[in-house]
């Protein structure tokens, strides 16, 4: 007789959001709910997804666990965060909300840069202790999977002692974790007005280090390429400068992601089809032509609701015209210090809800099994699947539909990562 370290049985709802690929136009909004459901592990990986009553009878298990009244889904994937940072904005939001405009704000030395300048200063201790209290908070709101982009050094030196420090994190964090060099995130003050210099130095020393680095990392054990990043914005990289970026990084075996479209319309999205990007991040100024062809090729379209909520915008990406168009859509929190403090993806399934018009199907899916597909990973997690690893949550709800409905509570009752109970 077969046999299971843990079974999970009696659930209300099992949510599996099957599958190993992205779900892409209708599909997205497929779940895949199996009622007084069950789910049996053994040596960290998911073995049986069932009715109750058969796992029951199959898997006397070493742990049952009752999960009456609850639901029982994946383990959430934030495919996109800027996790390594020093110093929260709290005194420029303030101001902000004053009325203070964000330019006089940057003049008087705010913004990202004083974001860079904080994270230079700070230890590498202080940057673990920061990085491992945010990813509990993360762990306990339900995300098993968290991509981690640098970005606040912007100096050869400290880019790669940050991609050190989420290789520190990876291994003694429960979370797995995921390394993007987003060197190319600004341009720093030692190279003001001069991004070209800058990208160079990025192109011909940086990434070649950092892939030096990584080929030897524990990290790189564990995972595929290292991605490689990119800012496509006005005032920070254009098209040009962001092809050579993600050109010298996928020469180094990187893979490429960028953040494009997030303000204004450069051709950021044609050049991550161009270059064949695993994921394009924010999406929300896409013109429908580039939206059409890019949401017909492999990249993942990661959508970042909490950007835009936290700016006050009234402005979102069109996350309908998405779907529809057929494209494979994420959602990520963009966890970062200045324009989305949120470590909580059900939160971006609620904003997702409300400002997209999806379903929480559609949301649900769009934070396991697409996000993952973002990271290159939905064959490992990201879904209930016999054979994945059991990265699950148990509900304290007895419908999935109440994850985003529910505002500002945790309805996370218990996070099993990889088999093992760990919040
Ligand atoms: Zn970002």
């Amino acid at each position: 007789m077969p046999r299971a370290d843990l079974l999970f049985h009696s659930a209300a709802q099992v949510v599996t959001c099957a599958g190993a690929s992205p779900r892409r136009g209708d599909a997205l909004g497929d779940i895949g709910v199996i009622l007084d459901g069950a789910v049996a592990v053994s040596d960290g990986h998911i073995v049986a997804v069932g009715p109750s009553a058969e796992l029951r009878a199959a898997y006397p298990a070493h742990e049952a666990i009752d999960a009456t009244g609850r639901v029982l889904c994946p383990g959430f994937v934030d495919c996109h965060t800027h996790l390594i940072f020093a110093g929260a904005r709290a005194a420029e939001w303030e101001q902000k909300l004053r009325g203070v405009p964000y330019l006089d704000i940057l003049a008087a030395g705010g913004g990202i840069l004083s974001t860079v300048r904080a994270t230079r200063a700070a230890t590498a201790l202080h940057l673990l202790a920061d990085g491992r209290a945010r990813l509990d908070a993360m762990l306990g709101l339900g995300t098993t999977t968290v991509e981690i982009k640098t970005g606040y050094g912007l100096s050869l030196e400290s880019e790669l002692s940050h991609l050190a420090v989420i290789a520190a994190l990876a291994q003694s964090h429960a979370c797995t974790l995921l390394p993007t060099l987003l060197a190319a995130h600004a341009v720093p003050p030692e190279f003001a007005g001069d991004a070209n210099g800058y990208v160079q130095m990025v192109t011909q020393a940086l990434i070649p280090a950092a892939a030096a680095w990584y080929a030897t990392s524990s990290i790189a054990a564990q995972h595929g390429a290292l991605f490689c990043d990119v800012f496509c914005e006005t005032g920070a990289f254009d098209v040009a400068q962001s092809r050579a970026v993600l050109a010298a990084g996928r020469s180094q075996g990187m893979t490429p992601k960028l953040h494009v479209d997030q303000f204004h319309t450069l051709g950021g999205a044609a050049l991550a089809l161009e270059m064949g990007a695993i994921s394009a991040d924010h999406l929300d100024v896409t013109p429908a032509d580039e939206r059409a062809q890019l949401a017909a090729s492999n990249t993942v379209a990661v959508l970042l609701p909490a950007v835009n909520f936290h700016m006050g915008a009234t402005q979102y990406a069109d996350a309908q015209a998405w779907i529809a168009a057929g494209g494979a859509v994420a959602l990520a929190t963009d966890f970062n210090p200045g324009s989305a403090p949120c470590f909580s993806l059900p939160f971006v399934m609620a904003l997702a809800c409300r400002h997209y018009g999806m379903t929480p199907a559609q949301a649900l899916n769009a934070c396991t099994i697409n996000a993952a597909a973002a990271l290159g990973i939905a064959g490992r997690v990201g879904s209930l699947d016999v054979g994945k690893e059991a990265d699950l949550l148990m509900l304290d709800l007895a419908d999935y539909r109440l994850l985003p409905y529910w505002l500002g509570i945790n309805p996370v009752a218990m996070v099993v990562k990889h088999g093992r109970i760990v919040a």
